[in-house]
């Protein structure tokens, strides 16, 4: 997963993602890869298209 420098960490992702791969923490996020499905609600779910699947 890539995460874009205009992140602003509003937890959306998070809140969406069905295995609790992401984890939003003071001013970063952080993605377990190995817990993601690559199943993409959060890249969808991202109001401001700062994720992109790899
Ligand atoms: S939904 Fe988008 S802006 Fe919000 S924390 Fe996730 S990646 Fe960042
Ligand atoms: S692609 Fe799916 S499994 Fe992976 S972090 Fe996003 S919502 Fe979670």
């Amino acid at each position: 997963m890539i995460i874009k420098e205009f992140c602003m960490y509003c937890g959306a992702c998070a809140g969406v993602c069905p295995v609790d791969a992401i984890e939003v923490e003071e001013l970063k996020i952080v993605i377990d890869e190995e817990k993601c499905t690559k199943c993409g609600l959060c890249v969808k779910t991202c109001p401001i298209e700062a994720l992109e699947l790899q």
